[in-house]
């Protein structure tokens, strides 16, 4: 929860205060507001009222108070307002039409066709984004605009810079295109910063001031949240948890680094690792499954037949358990947060495994253990967060309180 200021210069900081507290609520009154922003009850109440006759807060039902009259509650309309999320991943983009209270509202994922151009693939997305208003009924004038979560690293002018995964796409202005091919403004972070957007609107970590996003996708990134603020670093891509060395004499990253946790943890490490082993006779029900060249296994297999018990699939999925673990130790003892969330699409199936062994791992490994506890939670929205996380992009950007607004006139 983050604290106002009853100066009179800061009146749009403050409404973004106020909208964010109903908005982390599950219903809150002027009074609690008040309280937990530490602004005085005549202010809530002027900013309480244009929220009202804007259309983006409304009244809904009362509760009893200590003596005085019954506290109306006040909850975010979420027909207010609509976004669309694109998640670009190298295997699919995944799209989310999301209300203003980041719930979603319709869903689709469409695959990545090898070889199509940079812009063809823009298109694509800006034709897919405009049918899902369509078959939603939502008007323009109800469109904040488009998330869009793509992989790092990113310009800050939404330009692709060097994505590890995606031939041909270095340089491509995707926000300035999307933005043509729309004609809706476009608001992009890298996909782990998105899902940590998308946990503090509309998930897990609604009201927890420092929190980290652990994001297990096609490669393994980050976001953070501290103090209430996201936290982007200097060029927009803090958090690449994944590319913390956890062996140290291990295989050499793509990013420059030796033994990185994306390196060891990522779904084709972890189909690299499970081939070899195959190959040196390994028991594993996935041998039936294998041609000669140990083409089939993929990591959606793996990960199916850790879930049933499989040895040799255990026996690997735990070891990325364990570095993941490492990870998120560093991760704890180096930003003191309250919560870790786990998640991501590359989660399905294995998130109990990675849930358990990362979770006794920061219960007993930390420095400051006994001061606090962190908890460790997996997203409920696993596979779809990033999507999500990239329409609250647009809520975030639009609604969200940022010191930054304060210093400038
Ligand atoms: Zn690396």
């Amino acid at each position: 929860m983050q604290m106002g200021t009853n100066l009179p210069k800061v009146g749009s900081y403050n409404r973004a205060v106020v909208l964010e507290a109903i908005q982390v609520s599950d219903g809150i009154s002027r009074v609690q507001i008040a309280k937990r922003a530490g602004l005085t009850a005549q202010t809530v109440s002027v900013i309480v009222r244009k929220l009202l006759e804007e259309g983006l807060v409304i009244e809904d039902g009362s509760v009893p108070s200590s003596g005085g009259k019954p506290r109306t509650i006040l909850r975010v309309d979420p027909t207010a307002g609509y976004a669309v999320g694109i998640h670009f991943d190298p295997g699919e983009i995944s799209y989310v039409l999301a209300d203003l209270a980041g719930q979603p509202v319709a869903k689709l994922h469409t695959d990545v066709i090898p070889g199509l151009a940079p812009d063809a693939v823009i298109r694509q997305m800006a034709r897919t984004a405009r049918r899902m208003l369509g078959e939603a009924d939502v008007p323009d004038d109800k469109v904040l605009g488009i998330g869009l979560a793509c992989p790092g690293p990113l310009d800050p002018d939404g330009v692709m810079n060097f994505p590890p995964r995606l031939t041909g796409w270095d340089h491509v202005p995707i926000k300035r295109l999307l933005e043509e091919h729309t004609g809706f403004p476009v608001t992009f972070d890298n996909d782990a910063a998105a899902a940590a957007i998308g946990e503090r609107w509309a998930g897990l970590a609604r009201a927890t001031p420092s929190f980290a996003y652990l994001y297990l996708g096609t490669g393994i990134g980050g976001g953070l949240f501290l103090d209430n603020q996201i936290y982007r670093g200097r060029s927009l891509n803090a958090g690449e948890f994944g590319h913390i060395t956890v062996v140290p004499d291990g295989p050499g990253c793509y990013c420059g680094n030796r033994g990185c946790v994306e390196a060891v943890c990522c779904p084709s490490a972890i189909e690299a690792t499970v081939r070899a082993r195959l190959a040196g006779g390994a028991d594993s029900t996935l041998a039936e499954s294998t041609s000669a060249e140990g083409a089939h296994i993929d990591h959606a297999a793996i990960c199916e037949a850790a879930a049933a018990g499989d040895p040799l699939a255990l026996e690997v999925i735990g070891e990325v358990a364990d570095r993941l673990a490492d990870a998120a130790v560093s991760i704890v003892n180096m930003l003191d947060i309250d919560l870790l969330v786990l998640g991501g699409p590359a989660m399905h199936k294995v998130a109990d495994i990675y849930h358990r062994v990362v979770a006794e791992a920061v219960t007993t490994r930390p420095l400051a253990r006994r001061l606090h506890t962190v908890r460790v939670e997996t997203s409920p929205i696993a596979s779809d967060a990033a999507a999500i996380g990239a329409a609250s992009l647009v809520f975030h950007a639009t609604y969200s309180p940022r010191l930054g607004t304060l210093l400038t006139s």
